[in-house]
Formats: structure tokens, C-alpha cells, sequence
């Protein structure tokens, strides 16, 4: 460890708080602690916009989001936050400690407040914030704007909803832990709201109701759901379950205490039950949330869906209708969640967590939307399961096909080699794109295999290519290895092996690798890249983003070619921010003596920002996509 900066570095990384640097809005850095705190990881975070919700984020980095961007709106320097987790929520102090100019360019820290005040969702209603930031938080409600928010699907909001700090779904209410199966089964005495506490004997009203709302609670509703399920085994059912959670709540207690907090409560519950009626029931859960059951909501799928969905915007609507309380007027927002159940065999446990996935991912697409229970998600793992059958016979029945995209030289415009890709063409004759069993390979090691088969078809080209004339000495042709790939310790006797059966210089081939394969282990990278070197091959870092720490890697290991992810090409004539980006690695990558080379390039508009930023070379559509090799036969030969 010697410059400054490592050292710098070392106390980041290192550091008891999560750190996160955004250039331009973009997160373009953070410390390990982050990716622990935001149950995330580095791909998900770096690159990342304040401005964009992207499918792949965790809820607690969707919510930090938020978060950090009313914060930098209303000028405040610390936020208390109520940080999601699966288990409840974690009081974290979020602090802006540097913004510029532009409020886009931020230094943010993220302290979790000590682990007694872990606070499980039912506590958390009362766990009260610390004074400082509660009552910044409440300083700014008043003049804030709405959050338009990262709305993708069926968002709206409702004006002058109060948003200044998140509301976490809430698990299951610590009621329903105390009071599991032996009282469930005994005889209940007493149907009166009258006078037992804990402790003693408890009566069925305490029991099966919630005593602020007088709603059905958790307890209650599971019984119900388990007496459908039972009543219709093995035969066909159609119900829906609505999992409704109001967004942002936590701000009414926070800002008006939890007197009209629970006020609000009351009547918002009420509201909602005006549109349960016969066999329908709704519940109390826990907080904020409340579940409704509609036992047999229509005759066929397709129709429960649509039945289900007009429901829920019953309730959003129901929910946004203003409440007035001492002199306060309140609006509010709930995020739905909708699990159809079709499955007798299901357990009323399993049915619930259906309903409170999807209220998760209402949540995720913005707050005050509706999503359904995605059965996909289960279906997606069987067909993994499948493909990777498939994938095995692949290799041996010759489905793969190695494509090569030509790479063209910025300022000769020549062709200067390509990178060979990887397609699957099943017996169907359906072509499959890597992204499609590119991890399926990954996961089950056939990746080693198959990835021995590219670089020895790619040194088979070359040899082909060499034979006809058409390939020249300053060619080159990347070839992508995958983590495992890399990791295989036969990797580097692979290439030196298809080298010499195909007698071509290993100079001809360029690796390209991800900078997450070289966080692993940053001197075990060195080493093997050290020794593949030596036989003369050279090494890119693909998908090259903004981070920090892949600024600190290109300046400790021996890459001689960068490509520019394909994210901060696509808009780039349009958007300067993604130019900035772009000139950013220029800027870095002369610095490292790197030649640089741009992905994904479309249309003539980028080819000439790139030009001018003074990149070296460039492969995409806008002169070819990937390519059969004897189409790029064909190209070098025109
Ligand atoms: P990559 O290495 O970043 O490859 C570039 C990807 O960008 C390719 O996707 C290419 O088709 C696509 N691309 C190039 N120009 C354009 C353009 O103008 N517009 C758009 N929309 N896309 C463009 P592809 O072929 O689907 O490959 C995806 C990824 O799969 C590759 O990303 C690479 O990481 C991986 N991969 C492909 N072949 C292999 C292989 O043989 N071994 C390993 N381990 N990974 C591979
Ligand atoms: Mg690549
Ligand atoms: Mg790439």
C-alpha cells in the first residue's frame, strides 16, 4: 500500500458506514458496507440514476433513492430513514455530506443507528426518529412538492400527498408470534371486548379483532383463507387476495403524532370496508397494512383478474379521498398487491406471501400502484431447470455458433478484427441470445466447456482467415471469458493449446473480461492475466462503467484495451450527461495509456461525438451487428 489515494481508499472501504459517491446524478461508487445495507450488489448499485428505477433494484436502494432526492430538494443535509428489510426496518442516518453546484455531483453517508434500536415494523411505529432529523424532516414537509417519483406503470399521485420519508411494509405483527397454535385450538370463552389483559385468559373479540379498527386481524383472516382453501380441495376455485399498504405513513406520525395517526388509521379502515360486502372480508394485519380476501371473486381466471384489479382501484380510490382531522387535511396513497388464488393445495400462509410479494413489487414500481403476484417467478426456475438440460446436449450436438462483430478503427475507418459472440441454435432453429444461457452455462459450470469450444473456434477463424489473405497483422479478435472461465485453472493451457494447433500468434486474441471478475480477488486477476499476457495475447475490461473503484483497478491491472458499457453510448449525442461520462474515461484512460474502444454504436450522430472525444475505435449496428463467420469472411473481403 503505498500513494495516498489507496490509502484514501482503504479507509472507505473499510469504514463502520456505507459511503456512496453519484456523479451527475449516477452512482458511480460505493463501499462494501453499502451493498450490505441496501441488500445489493455492485452491478445493481454502480451506474445506477437517481432519475431511473431500473426492474433489478432492491427495495431498500428503490427507497434510499427517493429518499436522496427530496432530501437534496428541500437543502437537507441529514435524513433519519426507515430502511426496508425483510425482516422490519433499520433507523439509518442518511447524510448528504457534500453536494455541488448542480445538487447531481453527491458524497452520501449512511450511518445505522445502533443495533438495540433495530426496530421490527410493529415497534416502529413508535420507535420516534431522532429530534434533529425527524424535525428537519417535518420543518419541510409543509413546502414540499409532490415526489413525481419513478413512476413506470399505472402510477399516479394524489396532490399534496406528504412524502418526506418512507413507510416499510410491515411483517407479521408480533401478536400473531405470542399467540400461535395451542390458543388457537382451545375453547374460547368469551365474546366480549371486556376486561382480560395478557397474561390472562383472552377473549375471542381481543383475539380474532383488531381493537383500534375493529376489523378482523391477521388471526381471524387466516382462518378464513384456510377454511376456503380446505372447503374447495381438490376442486376449482377462483378468490384474490389484496395486500394494501399505505404509502408513506410514517410521516403523519412523525409529523402530527400517532394520536391522528391512529385516527387515520380508523378511517381509512372503515373506508376500505365500505366496499367489502358479503362473503368479502377485510383485515387489519399490522401498522398501515390491511388485507382483503374475496372468496369467490368470478368464474374464470382471465375475469378474476380483471374483477381483482377493478377492486383495487376501488380501494386506491377509497384511500386518496382527502381526510380532514384537526384542521389538518390528509391524503394518502396505498400500494396494492394482488395473489389470485387458483390453487386449492396452497397453503393460506403461502397465499398471503403471494399477495405481500406483489404489494412489495407495487411499492418497487413507485408507490400508489397495483401489481399482481407474478407466478412466473416459480415457473422461471422449473424452466431453468430445463434449459440446463438442453444446454448440456448442446455442446455435444454442435448447436453452438460463434458470431463475430467487426470492430472498426476510428480514424482509418478500416475493420480492425471483431469480437466473437456466442449464439445457441436449437434444434428449432430458434437463435438464442447469450443473455438468455449465458448464466444458465455460468451456474452449472458447463460454461468451462463450452467456453474451451469458443477459443478454439476463434483461433480456427483466424487460421481460416490467414490462409485466405484476409486477415492482416494488426488484427484482432476479443474473445469473452466469463468468472468460472477465468477462475478454470486450465484456462491458460487452453489457449495455448488452440494456439499452437492452429499456428496463429497469440497476439491475435484479446480477452475481454468484467471489472466484477476482478473484485474477487484483485492479485490472483493480476497473476493470471500476467501469464496470458506473456504468451502475448491482450486483455479489455468489458461493459466498462463510471466506478470509482474500476478507475483504481485499470490502474493496477495490466488491461491494454478499454470498451465503454453500451449504456453510456446509446444516448450519447443526446444527452450530456452521458457524454460527460464518456469523456470522463477518455480523460482516464489516456492517463493508463489504454486504447479505447465504444460498444452498442447505432447511428452516425455518436460515431461523430466519439470522434471528438477521441475515442479509438467502435463496433455496433450502425456498421454491423454480430455476424456468422462466413458473413465476416465477406466483410473483410469487400
Ligand atoms: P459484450 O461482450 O458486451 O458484447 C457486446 C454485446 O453488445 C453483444 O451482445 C452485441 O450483440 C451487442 N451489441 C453490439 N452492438 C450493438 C448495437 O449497436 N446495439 C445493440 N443493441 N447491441 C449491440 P450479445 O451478443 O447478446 O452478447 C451479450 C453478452 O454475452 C456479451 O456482452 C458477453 O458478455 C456475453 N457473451 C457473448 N459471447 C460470449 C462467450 O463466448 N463467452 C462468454 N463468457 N460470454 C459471452
Ligand atoms: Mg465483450
Ligand atoms: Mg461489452
Amino acid at each position: 500500500m503505498s500513494s495516498k489515494e489507496e490509502l484514501y481508499k482503504l479507509l472507505v472501504d473499510k469504514a463502520p458506514y456505507g459511503t456512496l459517491f453519484f456523479a451527475y446524478g449516477v452512482c458511480i461508487d460505493a463501499n462494501p458496507r453499502v451493498f450490505e445495507i441496501l441488500d445489493c450488489d455492485k452491478k445493481q448499485l454502480v451506474g445506477s440514476s437517481l432519475d431511473e428505477i431500473t426492474g433489478d433494484e432492491s427495495t431498500a436502494l428503490v427507497d434510499l433513492k427517493l429518499q436522496l432526492k427530496k432530501a437534496v430538494r428541500a437543502n437537507l443535509e441529514q435524513v433519519a430513514w426507515c430502511c426496508p428489510e425483510t425482516t422490519g426496518v433499520r433507523e439509518i442516518d442518511i447524510r448528504i455530506i457534500y453536494a455541488g453546484e448542480n445538487n447531481r455531483d453527491l458524497v452520501v453517508t449512511l450511518q445505522p443507528q445502533p443495533n438495540e434500536q433495530r426496530i421490527h415494523a410493529d415497534q416502529g411505529r413508535e420507535a420516534k426518529p431522532r429530534k434533529s432529523a425527524a424535525d428537519a424532516v417535518a420543518d419541510h414537509l409543509v413546502e414540499q412538492e409532490i415526489e413525481p417519483g419513478p413512476a413506470i406503470e399505472s402510477t399516479e399521485h394524489s396532490p399534496a400527498a406528504p412524502v418526506a420519508s418512507s413507510e416499510p411494509p410491515s411483517p407479521p405483527s408480533a401478536i400473531d408470534e405470542v399467540l400461535d397454535p395451542p390458543i388457537l385450538t382451545s375453547p374460547l370463552a368469551s365474546l366480549s371486548d371486556g376486561g382480560d389483559t395478557w397474561g390472562k385468559k383472552l377473549s375471542a373479540r381481543e383475539y380474532y379483532f383488531d381493537s383500534l379498527t375493529n376489523l378482523p386481524n391477521r388471526q381471524k383472516l387466516l382462518g378464513h383463507l384456510r377454511d376456503f382453501l380446505n372447503a374447495h380441495s381438490g376442486g376449482e376455485l377462483c378468490g384474490a387476495l389484496l395486500m394494501i399498504d399505505l404509502d408513506n405513513f410514517k410521516d403523519i406520525n412523525d409529523s402530527w403524532g400517532h394520536a391522528l395517526g391512529d385516527e387515520v388509521i380508523k378511517k381509512i379502515g372503515r373506508a376500505i370496508a365500505g366496499l367489502v360486502h358479503g362473503d368479502k372480508m377485510l383485515a387489519r394485519m399490522s401498522g398501515d397494512e390491511f388485507l382483503m380476501f374475496i372468496p369467490d371473486i368470478s368464474d374464470s381466471i382471465s375475469q378474476a383478474a380483471w374483477d381483482a384489479q377493478a377492486l383495487a382501484e376501488g380501494v386506491r380510490e377509497v384511500v386518496a379521498a382527502p381526510i380532514f382531522l384537526d384542521g389538518h387535511e390528509v391524503i394518502l396513497t396505498a400500494s396494492i398487491g394482488i395473489a389470485l388464488l387458483t390453487d386449492a393445495s396452497l397453503s393460506a400462509e403461502r397465499a398471503l406471501q403471494y399477495a405481500d410479494t406483489a404489494m412489495y413489487e407495487a411499492k418497487r414500481k413507485g408507490r400508489n400502484s397495483i401489481a399482481f403476484f407474478d407466478p412466473c417467478i416459480t415457473e422461471k426456475a422449473q424452466r431453468q431447470i430445463g434449459l440446463n438440460t438442453r444446454l448440456r446436449k448442446a455442446l455435444d450436438n454442435q448447436e453452438f455458433a460463434l458470431y463475430v462483430q467487426p470492430q472498426i478503427c476510428l480514424s482509418s475507418g478500416r475493420v480492425q478484427g471483431g469480437e466473437a459472440l456466442l449464439r445457441w441454435i436449437n434444434s428449432d432453429k430458434v437463435t438464442n441470445m447469450p443473455s438468455e444461457f449465458i448464466p444458465v452455462l455460468e451456474s452449472s459450470g458447463l460454461i468451462v466447456d463450452v467456453g474451451q469450444w469458443v477459443i478454439r473456434t476463434a483461433c480456427e477463424y483466424i487460421r481460416s482467415l490467414l490462409d485466405e489473405g484476409l486477415w492482416k497483422d494488426y488484427m484482432r479478435l476479443g474473445i469473452n471469458i466469463s468468472p468460472r472461465q477465468f477462475r478454470d485453472p486450465q484456462l491458460i493451457e487452453v489457449v495455448q493449446h488452440s494456439v499452437n494447433s492452429y499456428g496463429i500468434e497469440p497476439r491475435y486474441l484479446d480477452f475481454e473480461i468484467t471489472e466484477n471478475m476482478v473484485i474477487d480477488d484483485v492479485e490472483e486477476t493480476i497473476r493470471k492475466m500476467q501469464d496470458i499476457k506473456q504468451l502475448g495475447a491482450s486483455f479489455s475490461i468489458d461493459d466498462f462503467g463510471i466506478g470509482y473503484s474500476s478507475m483504481i483497478y485499470l490502474k493496477r491491472l495490466p488491461f491494454d484495451h478499454l470498451k465503454i458499457d453500451r449504456e453510456f453510448v446509446r444516448n450519447i449525442s443526446r444527452d450530456p450527461d452521458s457524454r460527460g461520462v464518456v469523456e470522463a474515461i477518455m480523460a482516464v484512460s489516456k492517463q493508463y495509456g489504454l486504447d479505447v474502444m465504444a460498444e452498442g454504436v447505432e447511428n452516425r450522430d455518436s460515431l461523430e461525438v466519439l470522434r471528438a472525444v477521441g475515442c479509438d475505435g467502435y463496433q455496433g449496428a450502425h456498421y454491423s451487428m454480430p455476424v456468422p463467420f462466413d458473413r465476416f469472411r465477406k466483410i473483410l473481403a469487400a
